[in-house]
């Protein structure tokens, strides 16, 4: 099978109508499968439970930044993981400082419940530029320009990778690190407007024809600016010369 990635929510961090930017990806090597959500903001949980066919199966989770909208469903996440009576452990990936939030945002919501969830969390903090393992899966740290420091991840399984840009751009020296990658799902906050720690339709779009990326997902996308240009970006994507698509909620893609 390979990696297939299913988008669970696509939204920036304050959409009414689309839940925060959480993506679903399942990786099968030698018969194994692998579940990992790609961040799991304000309102991802949700849309988590909506979306996978057996949520209780996760493996990993990966934080991509510490902004409520890719870290603070983890509270819903794990109580409900709780409630449902998991006992798998669960690794949650991220870069320094995840464990030490996770707790606290856990402590706010819902306090003592930490030590009573019933089953293990194993934190893996991720080092920029360095390889790693999350839930057996090889993957790549990767820094973007970001308010706050912010890792994507790569991962790759059988001669196949994914990107994960988590918010913001990457910087042009980073773009090689892509070069052949299958699926890039990255934030592209606005069409072209440069807005400081984000990223763009056509920013994202130069690299990924940079880097020669077989597809792009284009994800939280700023709500107005979404809204404004949705009937229009399918033309501008095709005159791009990039494999590119907004996905919906719900949507997936087989690598
Ligand atoms: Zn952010």
């Amino acid at each position: 099978m390979g990696m297939k990635a299913l988008f669970c929510g696509v939204g920036e961090a304050f959409d009414e109508d689309l839940s925060n930017t959480s993506i679903l990806v399942e990786v099968e090597e030698h018969g194994d499968v692998r579940k990992l959500l790609l961040d799991c903001g304000f309102t991802a949980a949700p849309a988590f439970w909506r979306f996978s066919a057996d949520p209780l199966d996760l493996d990993a989770i990966w934080i991509s930044h510490l902004h409520g909208d890719h870290f603070l469903g983890l509270p819903q996440l794990l109580i409900r993981f709780s409630e449902h009576g998991r006992f798998k452990p669960l690794q949650i990936g991220g870069g320094s400082g995840t464990s030490g939030s996770v707790k606290k945002a856990m402590e706010l919501a819902y306090p003592g419940k930490w030590d009573r969830l019933g089953f293990d969390i194993e934190f893996i903090e991720a080092v920029a530029e360095e390889s790693f393992h999350l839930a057996g899966v090889q993957a790549l740290a990767i820094p973007v320009e970001h308010s706050v420091p912010g890792l994507g991840i790569k991962l790759h399984a059988q001669d196949m990778s994914l990107f994960y840009s988590g918010d913001g751009c990457l910087k042009k020296r980073f773009w090689p690190m892509l070069e052949g990658c299958d699926v890039a799902v990255c934030e592209a906050f606005s069409l072209e407007e440069s807005v400081p720690g984000h990223s763009s339709v056509s920013r994202v779009l130069s690299m990924a024809r940079s880097a020669e990326i077989r597809l792009t997902a284009l994800v939280h996308m700023q709500r107005e600016e979404r809204r404004r240009h949705k009937d229009s970006l399918q033309k501008y994507l095709e005159e791009s010369q990039a494999e590119a698509f907004l996905p919906e909620p719900g949507d997936w893609v087989k690598l």
